[in-house]
């Protein structure tokens, strides 16, 4: 299903389990999380509502490497992946924070007023689990209060 956000950005929601995924549509095509496998029909047919085929996407940003958001990486052929270890390389109208916690790759993505927050946040003041490998407890209370200072008015999270 797709819900519009704001302007040229939208949410895709899957019936089965997996990430949410968002769609940037700015001068570059930009996908926010991909889904699970099981979703990959879902996601090409969501896309193509929206315009856009696989190999138009310019950007995967990943929030971390978990199965149920990086599932569908493989079709997007002509994207550059961008994870934790090379934000440098993320358009420049898009800020990375790094989020260690949920797993020790997240990572939060703003784009105007507007967080992606994967796994680290939800809404109704929920937080990831911490109890999968590479969680820390520690670790996500200090990523939550580096979100804290973050000012936004729209939160997307990886899961709604
Ligand atoms: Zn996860």
């Amino acid at each position: 299903m797709i819900s519009k956000i704001s302007e040229n950005i939208y949410q895709l929601c899957f019936d089965a389990f997996g990430s949410t995924v968002y769609v940037l549509k700015l001068n570059k095509n930009i996908l926010i999380d991909t889904s699970c496998k099981d979703n990959e029909q879902e996601l090409v047919k969501d896309l193509k509502e929206l315009g856009l085929k696989p190999e138009d996407i310019d950007f995967v940003l990943i929030t971390h490497k978990h199965w149920d958001h990086d599932g569908n990486l493989s079709l997007f052929s002509n994207a550059k992946i961008i994870t934790n270890e090379n934000v440098d390389e993320l358009p420049l109208e898009i800020k990375p924070i790094l989020t260690p916690g949920h797993s020790r790759d997240s990572i939060c993505f703003i784009y105007k007023d507007i967080l992606f927050s994967g796994d680290t946040i939800f809404h109704n003041q929920g937080r990831g689990r911490t109890d999968l490998e590479g969680g820390s407890e520690i670790e996500i209370q200090e990523s939550i209060k580096k979100l804290k200072q973050i000012k936004y008015n729209i939160l997307c999270p990886g899961h709604v």
